[in-house]
C-alpha cells in the first residue's frame, strides 16, 4: 500500500534524470532520464516496475516540454504513484558558500540558487526550470520543494585551503574560490560509512575518490571536507572523461597569444576534448581504454596519467589528515567498476598502510562487502553512489521537521 512517494529531479543542461521513491523503504519505484534536450532526437525512458518505456518526444523539446510530458505520462498511466507524492526533492548544483545543509526552497533560496548561476552557468537555471515545474505540476505541495546542494558538504573547507593565490579582491568581489562538487555523493557515502564502520562521522577521518565522467577526490577529517580537487567549476582537479583538471594556467595564454585559438573555443578544449579523450585521441569512456590498455599506447597513457594525478592528490590529503586515515573509498563509475584503476591506484599506496586483496578487487560487485583490502591493510572500501536516493532521505527528513 503506498502512501507517502518522494519525487527526485535533476534537471541538467541537455538532460534531465527523475525518479520516485519511497523514503521510507528506500523503494524506487520509478526513474528515467530525459535524453537530447534541444536537439534533434529528444527523448524519455521512463521504467516504472521494471518495465521500460522509450518515448520518443517532439525534436528540440526544451525543458518545460519534455518534462510536463513526463508528468502528464506517469500521471496517466501510473495514477498511484503521482498522487501520492508527498515532496519534491532538486539536485541543485551549486548554492553559493553560505548554504551548508539541504534546505526547503522559498523565495530566499531561489535568489541564492539565481545568484550563483555565474559558478554553474550550465546547471543552475535547469534546476531553476525543475523547481518552477514542480511547482506547475504540483501547487499543493510548494513548500515541500527541497534543494539538496552539491557544494554544501565542502562549506567547511577552511579558508587556505578554498582561498587561490590571486589578488584577494578577486575573492572579496567576485567570490571566486574553491567550491568543489559532488557533494551529494560524499555525503551519501559518509552516511554509509558510518554504518559500515561502526564509527560515527565525526570521528571518520578519510579520503573519498568520487571517480566517474567527472571526477573529484575529498580529504575528510572528523567528518568533514577540508579539501577537494574541484575548484571554481568542475574543470579543476583530477583528469575527468573529457576534461583536463589541472593545468598550467599560462597554457591558456599560449594558445591565445601563440596559437591564435579564442577564448570560446580553448574552453570547449579543456572542458569537452581534453582528460581521457583528449590524450587517447578515441574515447573517454574508462572501459575502452582499459580493453586497450596493453595494446594501445595512448590508452595505456591515458590511464597511467589519470592515475598518476590521483596518487598525487591521495598522498598530499593523507598529510592534510595528519597520516590518520580510517579509510580510503572509491565510488561513482570508474570507481565502483575499474578493479584495473583500484589496483593501480592502491598498488602505489603501502607507504600509508594500504595493500589490496587482488581476489576481492576483482570479485567485489558478486560479493556481499564492501571491503577490497587484505586483512593486514587500512580499510579500502567501494561503495555504489546513489545520490538520488541522499536526495529522497533529505527530503523526507525536512518535510518531517517541517
Ligand atoms: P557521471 O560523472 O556522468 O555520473 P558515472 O559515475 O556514471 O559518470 O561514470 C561514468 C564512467 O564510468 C565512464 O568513464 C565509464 O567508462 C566508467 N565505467 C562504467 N562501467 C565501467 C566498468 N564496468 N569498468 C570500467 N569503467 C566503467
Amino acid at each position: 500500500m503506498l502512501k507517502k512517494l518522494i519525487l527526485v529531479l535533476n534537471c541538467g543542461s541537455s538532460s534531465v534524470k527523475f525518479s520516485i521513491f519511497d523514503p521510507f523503504s528506500k523503494k524506487k519505484y520509478v526513474f528515467g532520464n530525459i535524453e537530447c534536450l534541444f536537439l534533434k532526437n529528444t527523448r524519455a525512458n521512463i521504467v516504472i516496475d521494471s518495465k521500460i518505456y522509450k518515448e520518443k518526444l517532439l525534436d528540440y523539446s526544451d525543458h518545460f516540454y519534455a518534462l510536463s510530458f513526463v508528468f502528464n505520462f506517469i500521471k496517466k498511466k501510473f495514477f498511484h504513484f503521482y498522487k501520492n507524492i508527498y515532496g519534491i526533492g532538486h539536485r541543485v548544483v551549486h548554492g553559493g558558500d553560505k548554504i551548508n545543509e539541504s534546505i526547503i526552497i522559498d523565495e530566499k533560496i531561489l535568489k541564492i540558487i539565481k545568484d550563483s548561476v555565474v559558478f554553474a552557468p550550465l546547471h543552475n537555471p535547469a534546476n531553476l526550470i525543475g523547481i518552477k515545474i514542480a511547482y506547475k505540476f504540483f501547487p499543493n505541495l510548494k513548500k515541500k520543494n527541497i534543494a539538496v546542494f552539491d557544494t554544501s558538504f565542502h562549506t567547511s573547507i577552511p579558508k587556505k585551503s578554498y582561498l587561490y593565490a590571486i589578488p584577494y579582491k578577486f575573492y572579496k568581489k567576485y567570490k571566486i574560490r574553491r567550491y568543489g562538487a559532488h557533494g551529494i555523493s560524499y555525503s551519501y557515502i559518509m552516511l554509509k560509512l558510518e554504518n559500515i564502520l561502526q564509527k560515527p562521522q565525526k570521528k571518520l577521518n578519510v579520503i573519498i575518490c568520487h571517480l566517474g565522467n567527472g571526477s573529484s577526490v575529498t580529504a575528510i577529517q572528523n567528518g568533514k571536507s577540508i579539501d577537494t580537487s574541484m575548484g571554481l567549476t568542475p574543470l579543476e582537479g583530477l583528469v575527468m572523461g573529457t576534461r583536463s583538471g589541472d593545468l598550467d594556467p599560462a597554457i591558456i595564454f599560449f594558445m591565445y597569444n601563440q596559437l591564435g585559438i579564442k577564448i570560446k573555443n580553448i574552453e570547449n578544449i579543456l572542458t569537452k576534448k581534453s582528460g581521457l579523450l583528449g590524450i587517447n585521441g578515441h574515447s573517454s569512456d574508462c572501459r575502452y581504454l582499459e580493453k586497450n590498455y596493453f595494446f594501445h599506447d595512448e590508452a595505456k597513457l591515458a590511464i597511467d596519467i589519470f592515475c598518476h594525478r590521483l596518487l598525487k592528490y591521495i598522498g598530499s590529503y593523507s598529510v592534510l589528515i595528519k597520516g590518520k586515515l580510517d579509510a580510503l573509498v572509491f565510488t561513482g563509475g570508474i570507481g565502483e567498476n575499474s578493479f584495473l584503476i583500484r589496483k593501480k591506484i592502491i598498488s602505489k599506496l603501502s607507504l600509508l598502510g594500504f595493500y589490496i586483496d587482488d581476489d576481492l578487487n576483482i570479485s567485489i560487485k558478486k560479493k556481499k562487502t564492501y571491503f577490497i583490502n587484505k586483512k593486514s591493510s587500512r580499510d579500502i572500501l567501494v561503495i555504489p553512489t546513489k545520490e538520488e536516493l541522499f536526495i529522497a532521505m533529505e527530503t523526507r527528513r525536512l518535510i518531517e521537521n517541517q
